[in-house]
């Protein structure tokens, strides 16, 4: 069975038992402060599993992309090693939020593997949780009794705290699990030992296959356990693995998941895949990162220097360093694996496909740069290793290389101990350490847990339709972070659009209905989908209770909305005027400005930029009305070509936004204008590369383009004043700029004959001595003239010091100049000998023995300069 059809079966499985099946959730979390990257398959309904929210169904199946490399779950060190941890993996998953348990999940899980994928039963063993008597939390007899009916007993295991019970975070839903695993030896190792001792013994051909979750705790703050009312199913089955399993091999690359990418890379690097160890590694790391890499990229993330962005770029730093140290790839290598990779994703995830040059393109210049510093590193790790007095690499050179030219340090120890040389991990570990505390530190926050104030739990949004509401607070949280104290403030309905889509959260303020005082509202923000107000008052505490009135900044919000319908406008006119591969990929939307990030590989010409403006000010002036439809089913909204969003969350139903159907039709959760006239007018103020292949375009509208086009109108008027208002301002001005640069050609002749003149009244006065010597103030134009003329004074001279003084524009400047051979023979030093003269003028300066210059404050010391230098030459 191919694992595309083994993905299918999955799907149909579970469809066929009332499951609605949805797509994958972007790879990139989002609305997650507690999440980088979605780790599993039930982080995209977290929120369903807190009681925010309703699910589409109350049972749902997909194959969720998942990345662990950071975090609670990371796996990035055993990846190539081992042969069943994977960065990037697919998590096939069933859920059921408050519908079916213990006995029909895992009743189909067992009937799933054992008669649809035909799986062997005497391979399987199953784990259920032993129970923790510190915790309070029993043996889970529910999920024994089940699975002694489905396999006997003697193919349980009894998993502790750590292996079975499963925890959303500090705090939250939580339960005990039951683990499927499944022996994949040969049958003579089988015989020989029992595959039930090999369980979560980290054998490589006994893996677990599949978790089944049950959420029936929540864990609070003080630590203690409540039964929740709603008991939750979140299975995870890693696709990989299960295609491992059917497919009757003993490592997931050896599956045809892996093959295509893995026998791209050993042809083109000429080796065969399984004739060497590092060699081998190195295609896994490789077949395994580049999936991590372009799915990550292609949904929104693009590598960078911190957060998500860094991760990225750590795992394909560390896919090039394998290619370059094992498989002799000197030139960018991965960003050609791309294609494959799309094709044998489309329909799957299409995502790839759609951006297939855009993502190989970001992978390209990453390797280009980090092939840079990967040759200079190398530099640097030479000299440190020569300099290196023991037999040890300190730790803080380990660091400074994986800090600065970005060295994985397995790469530094195998370097190193080519040269016969260790390093000094444990130092390493603790630079490492010292830099994540660092960071940690900056983080620093903390959360009390949320006060319920008034029940309820659907949150309404009605800031669509109105700017202030009568209503009341259901909870608030006490936060701690770089601000300071602030609280987090949930509102049964609220006309506040909190921060999303890359419209920036509201202001306003809370008015208190019982005490009349008003609180401001500093900001908005959307938090697992629930809309929560910040305020940093501390006297909401006590005000929680009263009913309240919210109002918006409306003006603010006001301006806001100007600049998101111009970016709906702006997008369209882009793709009409650079073509349909502009794509968004990222967008801030404020009550200042527009920023608008898109997919594009040149400079926007100056043309184009104009073109864009007449486009978007013409739709402006049409006056097109806002088309707003909400709660259009996914598929219906791309028909009417609705572009996605850049990482979007799936959601089965959507709100539309258009502005003529033949022009703008977006995905869109933002507030918009009611007609495009009210935006008034539009204009770019900048265009700029943000990374490979994005450009980024600010914009600014209504009043705001209105200020500037009269700040600029009021400059050019106080010119053309300036000009007494010439017929042709423009002519008048390039007149200026032409007889300038001619008098500057003139002033400069003039300078120049008179120094020559200078310079031959100077010969004249040559005073002989042992050294003969011209010592003397003189004017110049510049200090720069002066050195010139001190250096020409050298001409055909051979005994002859000069020292020439001048008062340039209120200060002073010096000049000497040294025979050569008075250097050579006398050991003068012009350099020297300046320095300790400009002291006389409050300066300093330098050169070199023959040729040196200063500058001085105070031209008042000259005189008394002029009369020292005569004792440094005798
Ligand atoms: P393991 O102990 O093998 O690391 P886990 O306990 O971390 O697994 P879960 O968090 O329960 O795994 O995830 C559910 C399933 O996802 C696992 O049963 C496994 O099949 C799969 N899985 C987990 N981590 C990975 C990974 N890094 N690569 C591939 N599959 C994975
Ligand atoms: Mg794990």
């Amino acid at each position: 069975m191919t694992s595309s059809q083994i993905r299918q079966q999955f799907l149909d499985f579970f469809q066929s038992k009332g499951h609605l099946i949805v797509p994958s959730a972007p790879l990139v979390a989002k609305n997650d402060p507690t999440l980088l990257f979605n780790n599993s398959g039930m982080a995209q309904f977290k929120d369903f599993f807190l009681g925010n929210g309703t699910p589409p169904s109350k049972r749902i199946a997909d194959t969720q992309k998942c990345l662990r490399v950071s975090g609670k779950h990371n796996d990035l060190e055993d990846v190539g090693f081992d042969t069943y941890h994977h960065t990037m993996f697919e998590m096939l998953g069933n859920w059921s939020f408050g519908d079916y348990f213990k006995q029909e999940a895992l009743t189909w899980s067992w009937e799933l593997l054992t008669e649809v994928f035909k799986l062997p039963k005497d391979r399987i063993y199953v784990s259920v949780f032993e129970g923790d008597k510190k915790d309070g939390v029993p043996f889970d007899q529910e999920a024994f009794d089940i699975w002694k009916a489905i396999v006997g007993e003697d193919r349980i295991i009894y998993g502790n705290k750590k292996d079975n019970f499963w925890e959303m975070g500090e705090t939250g839903p939580c339960g005990p699990c039951s683990e499927i695993h499944i022996d994949l030896r040969n049958q003579d190792e089988v015989e020989s030992i029992p595959g039930k001792s090999l369980v979560n013994a980290d054998h490589p051909q006994v893996v677990e296959i599949w978790n089944n979750v049950f959420m029936q705790f929540e864990r609070m703050a003080d630590g203690s356990l409540v039964p929740l009312p709603n008991k939750h199913v979140d299975t995870g089955m890693g696709f990989e693995r299960l295609c491992m399993a059917i497919q009757g091999k003993q490592s997931n690359y050896d599956t045809d998941v892996f093959q295509g990418t893995i026998q791209y890379i050993a042809a083109k690097s000429g080796k065969k895949y399984g004739d060497e160890k590092w060699a081998d590694i190195a295609m896994r790391v490789i077949a395994d990162h580049i999936r991590a890499i372009a799915f990550t990229i292609a949904d929104g993330q693009l590598p960078s220097n911190n957060k998500a962005g860094y991760v990225i770029r750590r795992i394909l730093r560390r896919a090039v360093r394998y290619g370059y140290t094992y498989l002799d790839f000197k030139e960018p290598f991965l960003h050609l694996l791309i294609p494959g990779l799309a094709k044998q994703f489309e329909g799957v995830f299409d995502e790839l496909i759609s951006q297939e040059a855009f993502v190989a393109k970001v992978i390209y210049e990453e390797e280009v740069s980090f092939l840079r510093t990967l040759s200079s590193g190398l530099v640097r790790l030479d000299k440190l290793m020569e300099d290196c007095s023991g037999k040890v690499l300190s730790g803080d050179d380990v660091f400074e290389l994986n800090d600065t030219y970005g060295f994985p340090v397995d790469l530094t120890a195998l370097i190193a101990r080519e040269k016969g040389l260790d390093i000094d991990e444990p130092g390493f570990n603790a630079a490492l350490k010292a830099q994540k505390e660092r960071s940690r530190k900056d983080a620093g926050a903390s959360a009390e847990d949320w006060v319920i104030v008034n029940e309820g739990d659907e949150v309404s949004f009605i800031g669509y339709d109105s700017n202030e509401t009568d209503t009341q607070v259901l909870k608030y949280q006490k936060i701690q972070n770089k601000a300071g104290v602030q609280y987090k403030v949930v509102l049964e309905t609220t006309p506040f659009y909190a921060e999303s889509g890359g419209q920036v959260g509201d202001t306003g303020f809370f008015v208190f209905a019982t005490s009349g005082i008003s609180l401001p509202v500093i900001d908005t923000k959307k938090e697992n989908d629930l809309i929560v107000h910040i305020l940093s008052d501390a006297r909401i505490e006590t005000l929680a209770s009263e009913p309240v009135k919210a109002s918006i900044a409306t003006l603010r919000r006001r301006a806001i909305t100007h600049h998101h319908s111009s970016t709906h406008l702006m997008q369209a006119a882009l793709q009409e005027v650079l073509g349909k591969h502009v794509a968004q990929k990222g967008s801030l939307v404020n009550e200042d400005l527009l920023r608008f990030d898109f997919s594009h590989f040149q400079k926007v010409t100056d043309e184009e930029i104009k073109q864009i403006e007449q486009i978007v000010n013409a739709k402006i002036a049409e006056n097109i009305p806002l088309l707003e439809e909400r709660n259009v089913p996914i598929a219906e909204a791309k028909d009417k070509g609705a572009m996605a969003l850049f990482g979007e969350k799936y959601g089965d139903f959507v709100r539309v936004i258009t502005f003529d159907k033949n022009f703008s039709v977006e995905l869109c959760g933002g507030t918009h204008v009611p007609s495009t006239g009210e935006i008034g007018l539009f204009k770019i103020t900048s265009e700029s590369s943000v990374a490979t292949g994005v450009r980024r375009i600010e914009a600014i509208t209504s009043q705001k383009a209105y200020e500037l086009l009269s700040e600029q109108e009021a400059v050019l008027s106080e010119i053309n004043d300036l000009l007494k208002a010439p017929k042709d301002l423009v002519k008048a001005v390039a007149n200026l700029i032409e007889s300038n640069s001619s008098l500057q050609k003139t002033v400069a002749a003039y300078q120049q004959k008179e120094i020559s003149g200078l310079k031959n009244s100077l010969l004249k006065e040559i005073v002989a001595g042992p050294v003969h010597s011209i010592i003397k103030q003189v004017s110049a134009p510049t200090a720069d003239a002066l050195k010139n003329l001190a250096f020409d004074l050298q001409e055909n001279q051979e005994n002859l010091f000069v020292l020439l003084a001048a008062e340039i524009e209120g200060k002073a400047s010096l000049a000497i100049s040294i025979s050569k051979g008075l250097v050579d023979s006398k050991g003068l030093d012009a350099g020297k000998i300046i320095r300790e003269l400009a002291k006389e003028v409050q300066g300093g300066g330098g050169g070199q023995p023959f040729l040196a210059t200063a500058g001085g404050q105070n031209p008042a010391g000259i005189p008394k300069l002029l009369s020292l230098a005569p004792s440094y030459i005798v």
